[in-house]
């Protein structure tokens, strides 16, 4: 037999400890070391075991005493082993007071899932916000039986046979031992001997349900719009799950957007560049014009920015910016008659450069005689 661990050792306390330090030692160890926090880890398992072993004896004054006398030796005697009552249960008791805010454990109601929508907007739709019908495919809890599965709970069901009405099975052997919800009736300790016609036991119907829901202006694509308390029932009398819209837009034929700024390019003439116009295209509100006042001598690439024609803000109702990137195109075929003018304005352009240069080299030739 292999040496066995000193007690007060384990739970790292003075061997005059009171009942609080031992409690709380034991906390910390068996809230480290608990299984559910770490499955499968053996080591973890060991040292909750343990830890449990030397909290039943140190918190117990008469055995506690019999130790302190007598060691591991004195406790033999004790009650085949001593801890064969030991459970799961008691230190669960210990989490629900640590991490379940003074919830017991069974009290606390599961919520619905939460259900998922793809959407798609138009872009007005999205700059402008609209209200919008979905279907959405979700559950309901059975009208025929309440949600419980059966008609009547006295004559449809029976004591489950797996947990004899438990609703948790007992595993592992020795004083180790962890209580686990009966996976033949999910812990409700009853099994269903006639299901409920209408959901086949479920206790939930499918339905497709229409949900309004409002778009506000300005959203985007890959915003999601929450709508609380429409997601799937819950089956143990919970708030309902929500129900998220995931938009997507579709794009604007000129326009692309970049948060709430819009860009959009415009073509002009090579001779609108030189000459200067203004021409009028349509915003992205209705009956919107936007006025675009090309100067003379306006260079390719030019941006031209409107202020308050964007996109209304999600929240400040503002617009964004419009830039309008002036593209100056050339043409690739101009008629006999274009291009007979253009070799003479050419020509124009031609004299014009030589005088500019005669005069250049006159002053030059006057500067160095
Ligand atoms: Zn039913
Ligand atoms: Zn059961």
């Amino acid at each position: 037999m292999s040496e066995k661990k000193d007690y007060y050792e384990i739970l790292s306390v003075h061997r005059d400890a009171n009942s609080v330090e031992i409690k709380k030692a034991y906390r910390k160890i068996a809230l480290e070391n608990h299984p559910d926090r770490n499955p499968g880890n053996t080591e973890a398992e060991a040292k909750f075991k343990e830890a449990s072993e030397a909290y039943d004896v140190l918190s117990n004054e008469e055995k506690r005493a019999t130790y302190d006398r007598y060691g591991h030796e004195g406790l033999n005697g004790m009650g085949g082993g001593g801890f064969g009552g030991f459970d799961f249960g008691d230190v669960g008791d210990i989490f629900e007071q640590f991490f379940g805010g003074g919830n017991s454990r069974r009290s606390r109601t599961q919520p619905g899932h939460d259900l998922k929508f793809r959407l798609e907007l138009t872009f007005q739709e999205a700059a402008w916000g609209c209200k919008k019908t979905i279907s959405v495919n979700k559950h309901e809890v059975c009208h025929s039986c309440n949600g419980l599965g059966v008609k009547d709970p006295n004559k449809d069901l029976k004591i489950c046979s797996y947990c004899g009405g438990k609703g948790q099975i007992n595993q592992g052997g020795g004083f180790f031992v962890i209580r686990q919800t009966c996976p033949a009736c999910h812990g409700k300790g009853k099994q269903v001997i006639n299901p409920c016609k209408e959901c086949r036991g479920e206790g939930l119907t499918t339905i497709k349900k229409d949900v309004e829901i409002t778009i506000p202006a300005g959203i985007d694509d890959s915003n999601r719009l929450k709508v609380s308390g429409e997601g799937e029932p819950s089956m143990d009398g919970g708030e309902n799950g929500d129900l998220y819209i995931f938009v997507s837009v579709k794009p604007h034929p000129h326009y692309e957007r970049e948060d709430y700024d819009l860009y959009g390019t415009y073509e002009i003439s090579y001779l609108d560049a030189i000459i200067g116009t203004k021409l009028s295209l349509d915003g992205i509100k209705k009956d919107e014009k936007i006025e675009l006042n090309i100067p003379a001598g306006t260079q390719t690439d030019t941006i031209l920015k409107f202020r308050n024609k964007g996109i209304q803000n999600l929240y400040n109702k503002n617009r964004g910016t419009l830039h309008i990137k002036i593209v100056v195109k050339v043409p690739k075929k101009i008629s006999k008659k274009e291009r007979e003018l253009l070799l003479e304005l050419k020509k124009i352009q031609e004299d014009n450069k030589n005088s500019k240069e005669n005069s250049f080299f006159n002053k030059f030739k006057k500067i160095f005689n």
